[in-house]
């Protein structure tokens, strides 16, 4: 993979701006280089822009070197990023997946690429020769989700190494939902495959959407072009330092992934038993695609009873479908009684 061919000549030429604070690495007393507010002695100082404490910190739990880590405002954030380093507006094209996350359209719209979509099969398995036959000189960037969403199920493995061995751009795998799955991560596998990029997040197994932190995992060379991209301070300190502080909890994440895991099988236990439910669709992710009689008749009882799932029907091949994340024991027993008493 020749990097430099990839991306956007303007970004490839460009200076990144220079933060303050960027010039001087060591102790100091007196900072005055950076318009801040003295008075306040409490989150008047600019937070590091490369978040280099919190990365440290990542980079153990994840075994990872922290060059390869790149945190943005959510994972949606580095979604937005890598089409802009990589695709020429009118010129260049994405390939991705269909039915997938909404974010990776959005965010070639906005920027104003073309965006083709290649259709799972009826098991929403990924069959790597139709992918591929989409692609042309032109596609810069190839979006997978795995597990996917909002279908549940991890891609075939196979599959994405084809993918990875016969394309020769950006292979992006988003595994936003890889901590409630029976397969490990691609993490391990950056090295082998240097057009790799693997998205994970703080906003599903870690229990922490609010906070807003997301991580694009990749080699050194594609981090520095994110870095050259991103608002200077991209992430706040308050998540910085949070984040940190739950680093430090995995005992607990690993009982909450149990736990959902358990409401996970009670779901879809009690789900089956109901006369309305033509279909549960295999899952991986802390959510299940379920296909009903009458989903919008469904959605919209169950909202009108305080209870919200996501309506899927007008998703491509989840018609009648209603998607539904595991919630507490507690709330998972309201959806099944609401839906018994239909
Ligand atoms: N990827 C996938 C597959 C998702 O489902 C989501 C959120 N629903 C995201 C990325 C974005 O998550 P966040 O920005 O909260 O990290």
């Amino acid at each position: 993979m020749n990097l430099q061919q990839l991306v956007r000549k303007n970004v490839w030429n460009m200076k990144a701006y220079s933060s303050a604070r960027d010039e001087f690495k060591g102790e100091a007393s007196v900072f005055l280089d950076a318009n801040e507010n003295p008075l306040n002695d409490k989150y008047n100082r600019y937070p590091d822009p490369l978040q280099w404490a919190l990365k440290e910190k990542i980079s153990k739990v994840k075994d990872i070197q922290p060059e390869k880590i790149f945190l943005g405002n959510g994972s949606d954030e580095p979604i937005d990023l890598v089409i802009r380093i990589f695709c020429e507006p009118r010129i260049d094209n994405i390939v991705a997946i269909d039915p997938t996350y909404g974010m990776y359209q959005v965010c070639a719209d906005v920027n104003d690429v073309e965006y083709r979509k290649v259709l799972l099969n009826s098991n929403f398995d990924l069959d790597a020769g139709t992918l591929l036959e989409k692609t042309n000189e032109n596609t810069k960037l190839i979006f997978l989700c795995s597990p996917n969403n909002p279908t549940g199920n991890l891609l075939n493995r196979k599959e994405i190494e084809k993918v990875l061995n016969s394309f020769s751009g950006i292979v992006i795998v988003d595994e936003a939902y890889i901590d409630f799955a029976s397969e490990k991560t691609w993490l391990n596998d950056l090295e082998k495959y240097p057009n790799l990029i693997v998205l994970q997040t703080f906003s599903k197994a870690w229990g922490l959407a609010a906070v807003r932190l997301g991580m694009a995992f990749a080699s050194p060379e594609i981090i520095k072009l994110f870095n050259k991209v991103k608002y200077p301070y991209n992430v706040n300190i308050l998540t910085q330092n949070f984040v940190k502080g739950e680093l430090d909890k995995l005992e607990l994440r690993k009982e909450w992934i149990q736990i959902l895991l358990k409401g996970r099988d009670f779901l879809n236990e009690e789900l089956i038993k109901l006369p309305f439910v033509e279909k549960i669709y295999p899952t991986d992710s802390n959510f299940i695609l379920v296909r009903v009689t009458d989903a919008n008749g469904l959605y919209k009882h169950l909202a009108d009873k305080g209870v919200i799932v996501r309506n899927r029907n007008s998703v491509s091949l989840c018609a009648g479908c209603l998607r539904i994340t595991v919630g507490t024991d507690e709330e998972n027993k309201i959806l099944i009684e609401t839906l018994r008493n239909i």
